[in-house]
């Protein structure tokens, strides 16, 4: 059997250092997420790869690099409530429940958000909450969130998602269109909302009310 530590400390020292992620807590909790109990047997030899892998559904795990750049580019301190869209095999919600108090993940396909809450109850998380639903639609019974991370590609940014940031909060999202993306900054600041563009991506398009036809 593979040595997962080690490739998972290569994962990180050839492929997010060099490219320059650099906030150490990214890093660490990168170094502990067993990402290969999130890729299905099958996969298990590849999970530390740099690249995006199949979860089923249609639906992928993002490359390594991209989920530090976005884990980075939230600017987490500890003590955030941090909404994520787009649960998928739940490796995303594994890393941000390694530095923050709550993360608050949704899933449009069911059989995705039933595998995901099983693998991250067998590791023991227990601040992660998941639902089924829209994403699109945020989740306003929880709201609001310090941070939102979309990690499924849109049309455009959903108002609602802005709507339901505590003031200084922020959301990464991919905005573009159905091939490809820019990854976006939102910010919001007594009452105001900058945008900034960070650098170009490929997502699964974000699907339902706010997003793509399905
Ligand atoms: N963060 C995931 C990768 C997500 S792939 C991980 O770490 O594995 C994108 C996911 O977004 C897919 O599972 C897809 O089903 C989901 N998705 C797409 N549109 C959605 C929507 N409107 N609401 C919730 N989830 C959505």
């Amino acid at each position: 059997m593979a040595d997962f530590e080690e490739l998972r400390n290569r994962m990180v020292d050839e492929q997010l250092i060099p490219r320059g992620i650099k906030d150490p807590r990214v890093l660490f909790a990168m170094r502990r997420v067993p990402r290969h109990i999130f890729v299905g047997e099958a996969a298990q030899d590849y999970a530390y790869g740099d690249h995006a892998i199949s979860i089923g559904e249609g639906q992928t795990i993002s490359q390594p690099y991209m989920v530090g750049a976005m884990t980075e580019a939230l600017d987490l301190h500890g003590d955030e409530r941090v909404l994520e869209v787009g649960t998928g095999s739940g490796y995303q919600a594994a890393v941000l429940a390694e530095l923050v108090r709550h993360v608050y993940s949704v899933e449009r396909i069911t059989a995705l958000a039933v595998q995901a809450r099983r693998l991250l109850e067998g590791l023991g998380y227990q601040n992660i909450s998941i639902k089924v639903f829209n994403g699109t639609l945020g989740w306003k019974e929880e709201s609001p969130f310090d941070r939102i991370i979309v990690t499924a590609g849109a049309p455009e940014i959903p108002a609602v998602l802005v709507e339901q940031l505590t003031g200084g909060g922020r959301l990464i999202i991919p905005v573009g269109d159905r091939y490809s993306q820019m990854l976006t900054r939102v910010e919001k600041r007594s009452g105001e909302i900058m945008k900034t563009e960070l650098f170009p991506c490929i997502f699964v398009p974000l699907i339902g009310e706010h997003g793509w036809e399905g």
